[in-house]
């Protein structure tokens, strides 16, 4: 496009610039034109009034009239063969309107130029700008995953170096089970993370997918914490099927249900809902802090690491991408010491 708008402009200005196309006559041509044309052209070319002189002369048995008009434009005719001679083309009213609107026009496709210049400019821009943010998102993503790893890796080193230098088997056994928990946390860093690169390469196959079965595939896979901390899981589905792909389904309600597992005391209720277009996850657990609420969807955001969380911060920003494919919406609401709902509107 841009190639086709700078060669339009440019042969605009050449046209404008060079008078291509205007016909090109020499100022002293001789134009050939019989006596009663040549009176015609004289009485059209000056106004009344506007001739000065006229003047006869005999060359070589031939004779001519020299008519000369105020502007000094001189007009030398053959009486015999009626051959004039015009000296220079008249300036008329029309030649000078040519000359502006070559003008005009020159200007005009020099606007059309820099205007199309920063037309390409800005599309140029925009077709980049998703490539650009993308790429700031990774760049983001990996340094964000190289600190979430190296940090404990740092710890670990330090922990097992001093472990192989003590002889005392109590500090040891503490070392170990400091290690026990680093670990889990690095495996699930690396499970967000093959979670995220999953998620950006997998063909989506959307159909008709059913919550129920889902809340129990997690259910399922969750079936340890929950009987060790004696959570009640209540579902409350109104419109069975959801059109989605099935893994996406079962990754946002992993989640969502593992975090309220994860942060809901013993004996606590979880209920997930499918209503309305909706599902919601809530729980009766600790609750977020107001102050964390507006970051909870950030990348390797933990909310405290004191309360209790191996996780790599990475399972909501994950479930806010799904849902975001989906044209969804995500919401939070929270209160500390009551517990927390996740409602996602498809
Ligand atoms: P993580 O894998 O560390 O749990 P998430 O992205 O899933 O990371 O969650 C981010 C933070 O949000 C967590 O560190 C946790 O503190 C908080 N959070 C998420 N869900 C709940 C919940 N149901 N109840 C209380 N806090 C939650």
């Amino acid at each position: 496009m841009a190639s086709v708008i700078v060669l339009f402009s440019s042969l605009i200005i050449f046209q404008a610039n060079n008078s291509f196309f205007d016909p090109v006559v020499p100022a002293s041509d001789e134009i050939k034109v019989t006596l009663p044309e040549a009176r015609i052209i004289a009485e059209r070319l000056v106004p009344q009034g506007t001739l000065t002189q006229v003047e006869y002369e005999i060359e070589q048995n031939k004779l001519y009239v020299t008519v000369t008009f105020a502007d000094d434009t001189e007009v030398k005719v053959n009486m015999l063969t009626g051959e004039a001679h015009i000296p220079q083309a008249p300036t008329d009213l029309l030649g000078r309107l040519t000359d502006d609107f070559d003008e005009m026009v020159g200007w005009i496709a020099l606007l059309v130029f820099v205007l199309s210049g920063l037309l390409c400019v800005y599309v140029a821009h925009q077709t980049l700008l998703p490539i650009s943010r993308n790429m700031q998102k990774q760049k983001e993503f990996v340094s964000g995953a190289a600190h979430e790893l190296r940090n404990p890796l740092a710890a670990l080193h330090a922990r097992i170096e001093s472990a192989l230098r003590s002889q005392e088997p109590d500090f040891k056994k503490n070392i170990m089970e400091d290690l026990f928990s680093q670990t889990k946390h690095l495996i699930a860093v690396s499970e967000g993370l093959l979670a995220f690169e999953k998620g950006e390469h997998k063909k989506m196959h959307i159909q008709d997918c059913s919550v129920s079965e889902s809340i129990t595939r997690i259910k399922a896979l969750l079936k340890y914490m929950i009987t060790e901390k004696q959570i009640e899981v209540k579902s409350d589905i109104e419109a069975e099927m959801l059109l989605i792909d099935k893994e996406d389904l079962d990754t946002i309600l992993y989640n969502l249900m593992h975090n309220a597992v994860k942060f809901t005391q013993n004996e606590g209720i979880i209920t997930v809902a499918w209503k309305k277009k909706t599902l919601t996850v809530s729980d009766t657990g600790i609750g977020i802090p107001e102050k964390d609420i507006p970051y909870i969807f950030d990348r390797f955001y933990k909310v405290d690491s004191a309360r209790g969380s191996e996780g790599s911060g990475l399972g909501l920003a994950l479930v806010k991408e799904i849902v975001e494919k989906y044209n969804g919406k995500i919401q939070v609401v929270s209160e500390e010491g009551r517990g927390t709902v996740f409602s996602i509107l498809f």
